[in-house]
């Protein structure tokens, strides 16, 4: 059958050009709309299960973005191959979530605004890594990078993931079952884990209870893997424990989560991460997804593939 593959993504033309080595391409916003019914490709970032439906030849999906939890699953047929771009923007969200914990850690925007109004008095405490106990809730693209940033600051590394790369630098690893004894007196936490039917809901107030009550938690994963109204708890009966976040519960309306950003002890970025604020991420985020669909188009298996039952 002729593969027609459907972008709803702007590609520069070389990207584009490697897969029409292959296949039609057609892009959102060119010309007038695709004959849905013809796409056997899908390159996605946002897509409505109204189109999904409508594209009844569909074989593969390949998500431009590392999380696919935003995909209307109920849309996708059983048959239809899903990818992610897991891995395409590890480093950029690496580095963010150790500058969410540094900054954190060593109190970088308490002191700012104080001396920009030229206050120069040193008070409290700040925070040391060095020696101190981490827990890397999933053990990915993400993880991994972090772990070794970790390692670097002569950290004590607590891997926690349904599975351990070979080559991860973890000082002990707990597999999913064991999460309550990853946690437990930890002094930091970074969660980089997918949003899946198993992980919603994973961080409840019992489990930061775990937790060193003067402890960070880092959130570059997805917001509803934390319970909000447990972390509000928490962060409310324990206000040396700081919340350093980078994902939001109301996506569309990330004002409505204003009950846990306005605390004292968070510390937040609107979700940039991974591409939001970086062209060079992004450019290379649309990179691999084009490169794996050219995999798939050449009869290879693509990288990547999630398990539908994830996700339903
Ligand atoms: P990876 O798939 O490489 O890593 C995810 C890890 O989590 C894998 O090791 C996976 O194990 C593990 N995992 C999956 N399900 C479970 C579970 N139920 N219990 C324990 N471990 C589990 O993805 P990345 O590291 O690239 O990205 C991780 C997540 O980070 C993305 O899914 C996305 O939600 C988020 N993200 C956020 C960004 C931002 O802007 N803030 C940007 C990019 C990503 P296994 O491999 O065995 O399945």
């Amino acid at each position: 059958m002729k593969q027609v593959v459907y972008s709803t993504v702007k590609l520069k033309p070389e990207l584009r050009r490697m897969i029409e080595d292959y296949a039609e391409v057609y892009e959102v916003g060119e010309g007038g709309a695709p004959d849905l019914s013809r796409v056997t490709v899908l390159l996605c970032g946002p897509v409505t299960g109204q189109d999904l439906d409508a594209m009844k030849n569909l074989r593969f999906i390949q998500c431009v973005y590392a999380g696919v939890d935003s995909l209307p699953w109920s849309h996708i047929r059983e048959d239809v191959t899903v990818a992610s771009n897991v891995g395409s923007n590890a480093d950029a969200v690496a580095e963010h979530a150790f500058a969410l914990l540094l900054a954190a850690a060593k109190r970088i925007t308490f002191f700012d605004q104080r001396v920009r109004g030229g206050n120069f008095e040193v008070v409290g405490e700040s925070k040391m890594l060095h020696g101190r106990r981490i827990c890397i809730l999933g053990l990915g693209a993400i993880g991994t990078r972090v772990a070794e940033i970790a390692k670097a600051f002569k950290m004590h590394v607590v891997g926690y993931g349904r599975s351990l790369r070979s080559g991860a630098v973890v000082d002990e690893f707990y597999p999913p079952e064991r999460i309550d004894e990853a946690l437990k007196g930890c002094d930091y936490a970074v969660i980089a884990l997918p949003l899946t039917k198993h992980t919603r809901g994973l961080i409840t107030y019992e489990r930061l209870c775990l937790m060193k009550r003067d402890g960070i938690l880092v959130n570059v994963g997805r917001a509803p893997i934390v319970v909000k109204e447990d972390l509000v708890r928490f962060l409310k009966e324990n206000p040396s424990f700081i919340f350093a976040n980078d994902v939001w519960w109301n996506i569309r309306s990330p004002s409505e989560d204003s009950d846990v950003y306005s605390l004292p002890n968070t510390l937040s970025t609107p979700w940039v991460a991974g591409a939001a604020s970086s062209r060079e991420t992004y450019e290379e985020m649309l990179r691999q997804a084009v490169e794996n669909v050219v995999r798939y188009l050449k009869g290879e298996k693509p990288l990547n593939i999630v398990r539908h039952e994830d996700y339903r």
